[in-house]
C-alpha cells in the first residue's frame, strides 16, 4: 500500500488548485480523478484577480492569459442574440483591468475552464512531490486508527489501496 501525506479526490480547479499549493511546499499528495482527459465544457468562464495573483505565483499567468480573451469582465442583457448589439452591459462585481492596477500586478481575466484545468494538470505533473492518477476513481474511504485508506479504481477495472 502506498502512502501520501494528503489525498485529494478530483482534479477540477479545486482539487488541481490545491494539489499545486501542497506541491509547492514539498508535501505528498496524491490526486485521483476519475476523468481521463478534461471536460471539453468551458463552465467557469471568469477568473478573480486574487486567482490571478496565485496563479502568478506559480508562473502560470501568461499560459493561463493565452487561453482566453483579453477584456473586462461585465455581464450582456439582451433578448435574443440577433439583437444583441442593442443589449445592455452589468457590472457584475470584477474591477476592470485599469481598475486593478491600482492594487494588483494582474486583473480578473476571461479563461474557459477547460483550458484552466489543462494548464493545471501540465503544472502538477511537474511537481515531484505530487502524483496525478487520471482516470482513476476513489470507490470507499476507511478512516481506521493508523489514518485514512482509499479503495482507488484506475481505467482498466484494476483497484489499489492508497493511505
Ligand atoms: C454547464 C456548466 C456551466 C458552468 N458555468 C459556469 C460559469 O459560467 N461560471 C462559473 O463561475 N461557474 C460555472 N460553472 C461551475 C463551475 O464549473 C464549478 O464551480 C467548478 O467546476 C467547481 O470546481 P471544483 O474543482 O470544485 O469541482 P469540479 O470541477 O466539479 O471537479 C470535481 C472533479 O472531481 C472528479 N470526481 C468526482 N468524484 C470523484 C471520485 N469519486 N473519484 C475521482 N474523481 C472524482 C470529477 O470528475 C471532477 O473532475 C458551470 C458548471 C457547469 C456544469
Amino acid at each position: 500500500m502506498e502512502h501520501f501525506d494528503v489525498l485529494i479526490v478530483g482534479g477540477g480547479p479545486a482539487g488541481l488548485a490545491a494539489a499545486a499549493t501542497l506541491g509547492h511546499y514539498g508535501i505528498a499528495a496524491l490526486v485521483a480523478e476519475r476523468r481521463a482527459t478534461p471536460s471539453p465544457l468551458p463552465r467557469a468562464t471568469v477568473i478573480s484577480t486574487r486567482s490571478m495573483e496565485i496563479l502568478r505565483s506559480w508562473r502560470l499567468e501568461e499560459e493561463v492569459r493565452a487561453g482566453g480573451v483579453d477584456g473586462d469582465v461585465q455581464l450582456w442583457e439582451c433578448e435574443t442574440l440577433v439583437s444583441a448589439a442593442g443589449g445592455r452591459a452589468y457590472e457584475v462585481g470584477y474591477p476592470s483591468r485599469a481598475q486593478a492596477a491600482v492594487i494588483s500586478p494582474t486583473a480578473p481575466r476571461i479563461v474557459p475552464q477547460d483550458w484552466l484545468e489543462t494548464v493545471l494538470r501540465h503544472h502538477v505533473e511537474t511537481l515531484p512531490s505530487v502524483r496525478l492518477e487520471l482516470g482513476t476513481e476513489a470507490l470507499a474511504l476507511d478512516n481506521g486508527p493508523d489514518g485514512v485508506s482509499v479503495r482507488l479504481r484506475d481505467q482498466t477495472g484494476a483497484t489499489a489501496r492508497s493511505s
